[in-house]
């Protein structure tokens, strides 16, 4: 149990849901983005060649953990893949209309108005797990390794400094 294989990483994403799936296929187009102006001689530097950035999900596969369906704001999403439609992201409905009812045993009322945290008009309704499993297809096709089935169990640190994670340990017992 001492001699444990060791992966070498430049960046380590621990989870794929919209956070590090997101946040992988934004570093990966920043890396991208460098290189080009690198390449074309705009900016002065080095590429960077072939960088490791790996994602790990305990799920057997992304979007198998991920359960809720979703209203989503689509102000990021906009920003991270502008062509998303294009792309085919998974996106059941655009919210065009919507009402508020207080609901008793008998009856309802209609609200005349909706408060503004439960409005949701121009939100995108998703199945999370349909989305993060597009959105980790982008990210696959992007460069970054992703691992599925891999569960992070502990932090592991030098000194103040986390370096890592280990994963959980497979194939030990029946
Ligand atoms: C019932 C419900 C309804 C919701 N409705 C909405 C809504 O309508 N609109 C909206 O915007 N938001 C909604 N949310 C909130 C939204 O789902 C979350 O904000 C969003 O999913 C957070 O994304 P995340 O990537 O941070 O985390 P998560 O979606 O929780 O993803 C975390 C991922 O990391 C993996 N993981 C966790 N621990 C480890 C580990 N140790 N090692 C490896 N992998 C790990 C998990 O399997 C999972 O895939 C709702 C949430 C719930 C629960």
């Amino acid at each position: 149990m001492e001699n444990r294989e060791r992966m070498d990483v430049d960046v380590l994403f621990v989870g794929g849901g919209a956070a590090c799936l997101s946040g992988a296929l934004h570093l990966m187009k920043k890396i991208a983005k460098h290189n080009e102006l690198v390449e074309s001689g705009k900016v002065q530097g080095e590429t960077l060649k072939d960088p490791m950035i790996v994602l790990l999900e305990k799920g057997a596969e992304i979007g198998a953990h991920s359960l809720s369906g979703a209203v989503m704001d689509p102000a990021a999403l906009k920003e991270l893949v502008p062509d998303y439609e294009a792309q085919g992201a998974p996106i059941e409905h655009i919210v065009r209309k919507e009402a508020l009812y207080y609901l008793t045993s008998a009856s309802r009322f209609h609200s005349p108005f909706i408060p503004p945290p439960l409005e949701n008009r121009g939100g995108l309704v998703v199945s999370l797990a349909r989305f993060n499993r597009w959105l980790g297809g982008l990210v696959a096709e992007s460069g970054c390794e992703i691992f599925p089935g891999f569960p992070g169990v502990e932090i592991l640190y030098d000194g103040n400094r986390v370096i890592g994670v280990r994963t959980g340990d497979k194939g030990v017992d029946k």
